[in-house]
Formats: C-alpha cells, structure tokens, sequence
C-alpha cells in the first residue's frame, strides 16, 4: 500500500461520508442517513483496497469499520490502514453490536440491490426496530464509482492493452477448421498470459449464422472460409475490466457484398455515436445517433439492444446508453462502451465495441478503433 494509495481511500471515505449528509430517496424524503452498511464486496474493495471476498464495512461521520474473518483479516490489516479492521466470528452481530455502541444512529443506509432478504433480517434485530430505520439505497457508492480517477484510469487502460495484445497474438488461430470454442479457449488462455486475472466475462465467439445471437455461447461449430464472427471479449486485470468487440473475416473465402455492407453500417453507426460523445450529452441522445443510422439504413428491427454501459470494476458498472437513459448525464471520468449491432435470423450479425472515455472537452477512444471489414490480424 503506497501512501498514494491511502490518500485513495481517504479521499473516497470522505466523499461517501459527504453522500450520507445529503441522501434522499425522493426529492420529499428526509435528506441524510447516519450510517451506510456497506455489503457489495465490490464496494468495499472499493472504497478500502481489500481484495478479498468476505468483508462487510459500516461507515458513519465518524467510524469507518471494517469486519472481516480469520482467513482474511492479517491480508485486510496490510491492504486497508484508512479502516478500523475487526476479525469476527459473524459479521451480522458485530455490525449490530456497533449500531449498539451509537445511540445516535438512528437511520442506516444498506445496499438493497446486494443484502438478500434473509442477510437483512439478520442485521436488523427485533429490538432495534423501534429506534433504528433502515434505509434502502441503490446508489451511494455506485455513483461515485461511476467517476475514475488516474489510477483507475491505467488499470482500465492496461485491462484494454492485455486484450488488444491477446486478440493480435492468436490471430493465426482463426482460420477454417477451428471451432468456436476452441478460438475462444485460445484467447483467454493468452489474456492469462499476458497478465489478465481472469477474463472480464464468458468470451462471445459468433460465428457464420450464429452470429445472430448476440450473446451466443460458444460452440463446436467449425469455422468456414469468409465467414463473418463476432468475438466479443475482454480482460480483468487489478480488479478492472475492459469488454471490446471485433467482428472480422475468417480467411480463404470470398467477402460478398452484403457483409461488407452490414458492417460498414455498423461501423458508422458505431463511428457516429462516438462523435457525439461529451460532457452533458445524455445516454438517450448518444443512443439515438447510433439507432437512427441503422434505422435509416433499413435494419432498426435488427438492433435490439442497448448502445453501450459503463465499464469499470464491473463489466456493467452502472449506466447505461439507451433509448430509455435519458436520466444519464454524461459527465468527465466515465468510461462507456459503444457496441452498435445488426443481428438478422439465419444470416449472421455484426457488432463493433469500443470503450471510451468522457474527458472535460469531449471524449478518447481508449481501444485501438475498428477500421473497415478485414480478417483478424
Ligand atoms: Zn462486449
Ligand atoms: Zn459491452
């Protein structure tokens, strides 16, 4: 842990800390909680640095508590300086006892969108209920992941490079004969080479036909000379994710001229969208380019999906580009995709993704862009 590091983290307590004084569920909603219980593990690696899997934190004005179990606790000790770190035997009774400990918190903010029903019952003891509000919230934390600072920026940025590098270096294993599953075991072999801890998510390999379905798995279809796939992949390197789509060309067949068509409507459409990408923009408008040139172009039934998401600590980190997102403001420090699609039954489909970054002034494609329709590498 570097003190750069722990100025993170401080800096993220107190910007949490500043979300509780101001937290309303509704413009008519008492404004403020004493406390927000902090269960999403994404969260808590977060808002502390832990990079385990069990560990709950309560944040308050003035504690910053964290509980965790003999397995973790010296790993938590080393990663987390900004927090009080506990060992507990049961997270739920320790996080009762402090709520215990403070008479004065009389409403705590949990995460309803991870604390089953169960895990809530047994935080909130009969006993405390006369005194105690919970209050479910969606968004304490989400939203101030939703802005990356540098340090999560490079991580983005490296999650990105490690893909890049992996889809180039397995290039030569797309050709006629291999099968899906087989292209897309190689490529995530090499993201693990090339220092990804995992993959971001269930590699896509979309082949010939199948590549109507956008979320395809992979399977033992053999790959056939011209055919069109759509590889759909990304890697997760210190705790972040990139998520980049390429559809291209499997080598010694001919590229008839409707393929060649679809994708460059894609890639406009994909080109566009991105052109228009800026502070202040919402996620509907940004949307809405993209779906009017495939509309127009005649395939708007072919497009069934959203335009693009966040990306971040998860591959969905939160917002969205959609025709519904007109909620979503743009704002500098968010990284979305941008993955236009043309899915057409029995034929085949085409999706283009690149992951870009809102700046102050406009926008940066962090991925190397997709040009015009090639074969891989
Ligand atoms: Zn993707
Ligand atoms: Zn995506």
């Amino acid at each position: 842990m570097s003190y750069q590091e722990q100025d993170t983290h401080v800096a993220r307590l107190h910007r949490v800390r500043e979300a509780l004084l101001s937290y309303a569920r509704s413009p008519r909603a008492q404004r403020g909680v004493d406390a927000l219980l902090v269960t999403n593990i994404v969260n808590v690696a977060y808002l502390t640095g832990f990079s385990g899997t069990s560990a709950v934190v309560v944040i308050s004005k003035d504690a910053a508590a964290f509980y965790t179990d003999f397995r973790y606790f010296a790993q938590a000790q080393a990663q987390c300086p900004v927090y009080d770190v506990r060992m507990t035997t049961s997270l739920t009774e320790s996080v009762r006892s402090l709520i215990d400990e403070h008479a004065n918190w009389k409403r705590i903010a949990f995460e309803a969108a991870n604390l089953t029903v169960d895990m809530h019952g047994r935080y909130v003891k009969p006993a405390q209920n006369n005194v105690v509000r919970w209050i479910p919230t969606v968004d304490i934390v989400e939203n101030l992941r939703m802005i990356k600072d540098e340090s999560e920026l490079e991580a983005i940025r490296v999650a990105i490079a490690i893909a890049q590098r992996s889809l180039n270096a397995v290039a030569g294993d797309l050709r006629p004969g291999t099968t899906e599953s087989a292209f897309a075991l190689a490529l995530e072999a090499e993201m693990r080479r090339q220092g990804a801890d995992k993959p971001s998510f269930d590699t896509i390999v979309a082949s010939g036909p199948q590549g109507a379905l956008p979320h395809h798995h992979p399977n033992d279809r053999v790959l056939e000379p011209g055919d069109l796939v759509t590889i759909d992949y990304g890697a997760l390197a210190n705790g972040y994710c990139s998520d980049i789509t390429r559809t291209v060309l499997v080598p010694g067949g001919p590229c008839d001229p409707e393929k060649q068509r679809i994708y460059d409507i894609v890639n406009e459409a994909k080109n566009r969208a991105i052109a228009a990408i800026r502070p202040g923009a919402t996620g509907k408008e940004i949307d809405a380019i993209a779906r009017d040139h495939i509309i127009a172009a005649g395939h708007g039934e072919h497009f069934g999906h959203s335009l693009g998401h966040s990306i971040g600590r998860e591959v969905h980190d939160g917002q969205t580009l959609s025709s519904r997102a007109d909620k979503v403001i743009l704002t500098p420090g968010v990284v979305t995709t941008v993955e236009p699609g043309i899915y057409i039954n029995g034929w085949g489909g085409v999706r283009i993704e690149e992951d870009v970054l809102v700046t102050e002034t406009g926008h940066e494609v962090l991925t190397e862009s997709a040009g015009g329709l090639t074969t891989l590498g």
